[in-house]
């Protein structure tokens, strides 16, 4: 093993059973399995939200959803995103349901063959959606008085559900639940929606039927913060292995541009993974990496293939020995949440910034999977 993701399927698994449990009112989960299941890899972790008691899927593009169906999963699919004529063909032929907000692509729906729409209420976002509830409730109407559509569910997203003491978030909820609660009255069949991880995680008053918890599945804090407080367990360790051990005197540099230069004896040790694997080049002597229990400074720039951390003298790590970049090592944890802070980002982007030459390993609290 050079570096590999190890996935526990089981934390994916208790995290949406912690989700559902605390939903209002006996609401679902609908598990976001987008962008390869923020890098977890998408189809072992919808398998593994389903085990869970997630009973609805999410995705982005089409392609997502037709991967799903290609690996034989019978769930109900959401495709979220904005879809070409091209990509509605692929969304409808994988029975997946679809998003609308004007009524020209209800009847493209339908010229399609038909299929089920969720129809968006762009509350605040101003991304996808009509602004407009009238519009909004028109669209609905097109779609349940369309031959071969089904109106399936009413929905919105938030702007702001994962910022402290805003009133935006509650701006948002109040317009959806106008609009969406007199939809549901005069069509009862319709499935209401809203809820992210953190407004899932945030407010009761925004599980309506149904959260689409993306970020929270995989045990990541969607605030940022310590995902143990909030009882998620994160699933996806990063792990790889000193492959070199070298002294280095006072004067000596590491890596290229020499950004550094000893100045006392030390050791450093090579490890295989650099930013070809996603480990971000911004991280250049600024990162933690665990070896033997404890924190090694990653010490000069990090390059495509390698890092060189400083072990210390006498060098506190051998060849072979494990390395952990994301994860935990005797009382040391190293989460994505804290390279996120040191790359002014946030954990979305560290998992989903995994490169394809990162095997992902899946197992279920330690057993293979
Ligand atoms: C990605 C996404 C989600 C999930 O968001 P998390 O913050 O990861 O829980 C929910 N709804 C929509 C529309 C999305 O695009």
């Amino acid at each position: 093993m050079r570096t590999e993701a190890r996935i526990d399927l089981g934390a994916i698994r208790a995290n949406v059973t912690a989700l559902a449990d605390r939903a209002a009112g006996g609401a679902g989960v609908m598990a976001v399995v987008k962008a390869d299941g923020y890098g977890h890899g998408a189809i072992p972790c919808a398998r593994a939200a389903l085990a869970g008691g997630a009973t609805w899927l999410a995705v982005a593009a089409a392609d997502e959803a037709a991967e799903l169906r290609a690996a034989g999963i019978h769930a109900p699919i959401l495709v979220m995103g904005a879809l070409s004529p091209t990509e509605l063909g692929v969304a409808l032929d994988a029975d997946a349901d679809v998003v609308a907000w004007d009524e020209a692509f209800v009847a493209a729906v339908a010229t399609h063959g038909g299929g089920s729409v969720h129809v968006k209420l762009d509350t605040g976002m101003g991304r996808l959606g009509t602004r407009d509830a009238a519009t909004a409730t028109r669209v609905a109407q097109a779609a349940e008085a369309t031959d071969g559509v089904f109106l399936a569910g009413a929905m919105t997203h938030f702007a702001t559900a994962d910022e402290r003491g805003d009133s935006f978030f509650g701006q948002q909820l109040e317009r959806f639940a106008a609009w969406a609660l007199p939809l549901k009255a005069a069509h009862p069949s319709i499935i209401l929606h809203a809820a992210n991880s953190a407004a899932a995680l945030r407010d009761h008053a925004a599980h309506f039927a149904m959260v689409r918890a993306g970020v929270a599945l995989y045990g990541l804090d969607p605030f940022g913060e310590d995902a143990a407080a909030r009882e998620l367990e994160p699933a996806l360790e990063l792990c790889s292995y000193v492959a070199a051990v070298k002294p280095i005197a006072p004067g000596e540099s590491t890596g290229y541009g020499r950004r550094f230069v000893a100045r006392a004896p030390t050791h450093t040790a090579t490890v295989p993974i650099g930013y070809g694997d996603g480990v971000r080049r911004a991280l250049t002597n600024n990162l933690d990496v665990l070896v033997r229990g404890a924190r090694r400074p990653l010490v000069g720039t990090v390059s495509m293939d390698n890092i060189t951390l400083d072990v210390g003298r006498p060098p506190a790590a051998a060849v072979g020995e494990p390395a952990v970049l994301i994860g935990a090592q005797g009382d040391e944890r190293i989460s994505a949440e804290e390279i996120a802070a040191r790359l002014q980002t946030i954990n979305y982007e560290v998992t989903c910034g995994l490169l394809p030459r990162v095997p992902r390993l899946h197992h279920h609290d330690g057993e293979p999977a």
